[in-house]
């Protein structure tokens, strides 16, 4: 038989009313009753899942950082360019902030955020007691915000329709790499349950 999840008192997120979430099925979700908002869910494995999605991710991040993103060629010239060049490229121009932004926002905080996860799945599975479970945990929560890896795909693609019609675009390998990590990354953040994984924390730090 699947194990059910454990009951809990919260506040809604969206209209502050204080709920009492019973013991979910697999499978079920617990929204409020009074504005609709999700509280949570109970999936099968969903900690399991959501380990095994960041480590996809991760490979995908690592194949888009390597390979071309996207070439250009107009009037004879050429250019080829890896996603960390271009954030260099930037930095070389003299736009700094638009270069920290790029690494920031669509390197650095996903690599830092499937680390954490991952660092976290591995604790609880081998069951070891690290002394920043908890911090790590925070930072995961604190960290999702700042990542704007689905925004940044929209805006290459928004900008390869404009550019289509000056130069000739030849998509790279990473930039699929890059828009299968974005689906692997939203899936392994969307199976992270953040009750379960607290009170794992809790639990094994006694
Ligand atoms: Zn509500």
């Amino acid at each position: 038989m699947e194990a059910f999840s454990k009951p809990f008192e919260t506040a809604c997120p969206s209209c502050d009313l204080l709920l009492k979430v019973p013991a979910l099925a697999p499978g079920s979700r617990a929204s409020c009753g009074r504005c609709g908002q999700e509280i949570t869910f109970h999936f099968h494995n969903a900690q399991h899942r959501a380990a095994a999605f960041a480590l996809t991710a991760l490979i995908l991040l690592l194949l888009a950082c390597s390979f071309p993103f996207l070439s250009f060629e107009r009037a004879g010239f050429g250019n080829e360019m890896t996603l960390p060049q271009t954030g260099w490229a930037l930095y070389e121009d003299g736009a700094l902030v638009l270069s920290g932004l790029i690494f920031g926002f669509i390197i650095a905080v996903p690599t830092s955020l499937l680390g954490i996860l991952l660092a976290l799945q591995y604790a609880l599975h081998r069951r070891r007691a690290w002394p920043h479970l908890t911090l790590l945990a925070r930072l995961l929560t604190q960290l999702q915000p700042w990542s704007m890896a689905e925004v940044f795909i929209i805006g290459v693609i928004v900008s390869l329709v404009k550019l289509a019609s000056m130069a000739d675009i030849v998509i790279g390998i990473a930039f699929w790499a890059y828009a299968a990590f974005v689906l692997c990354f939203t899936a392994a953040l969307a199976n992270i349950d953040r009750h379960d994984l607290w009170d794992a924390i809790e639990e094994l730090q006694g």
